[in-house]
């Protein structure tokens, strides 16, 4: 991405994938070629998650099964953080287990506690191959392990068990997009 270029405002909004398309539940490929093309995805995939209020999306949610995601979200002390990582690699989750709200653009309109470490590191690399090192805490750090998860074909249900399960399989049944 260009420096001082607003991320997002040359890209397109692009359909998200929704819960149960098989995109989202196989694990992407690593990104092998860095160039145009993959410049222009990022660039769709924060005009996305703008027009849907996200705070992240992976590629694989705009049906793309590279290993990309994007993020431009809040930590717990409401400082922000802005950004894109390919070929992210979670290297370390660690601190507290915290159980916490959480929702995904895949599953629109639903939420569910799920358990998440509060402090979190990815490693990766920038659409212009510079590696890149984001470190997470609180919400971001939640943010970052939702990310690297359905880079690796899993969505938060996937945690869940028990009641908390079913109640979200119910909803989900229910849902305009779901059953
Ligand atoms: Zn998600």
């Amino acid at each position: 991405m260009r420096s001082g270029s607003i991320p997002g405002a040359r890209g397109r909004v692009l359909p998200i994938t929704l819960l149960g398309d098989p995109v989202l539940h196989a694990p992407c490929e690593e990104v092998t070629e860095f160039g145009p093309e993959l410049e222009r995805l990022v660039e769709d995939m924060f005009a996305t998650m703008y027009a849907a209020r996200g705070v992240g999306l992976a590629a694989n949610q705009v049906g793309r099964a590279l290993r990309v995601f994007v993020y431009d979200c809040p930590d717990d002390e409401d400082e922000r953080h802005l950004g894109h990582v390919v070929n992210p690699r979670l290297v370390s989750a660690d601190g507290i287990l915290l159980r916490g709200p959480e929702g995904c653009l895949s599953l629109p309109g639903l939420e569910a506690g799920v358990e998440r470490y509060d402090e979190a590191v990815v490693e990766g690399y920038t659409v212009d191959g510079d590696r890149v090192r984001v470190p997470g805490t609180g919400f971001f750090a939640r943010c970052l392990q939702h990310e690297c998860d359905h880079l690796d074909g899993r969505v938060y249900v996937d945690h869940l068990s028990g009641w908390r399960r079913s109640v979200v399989r119910r909803k989900i049944a229910k849902a305009p997009w779901g059953g």
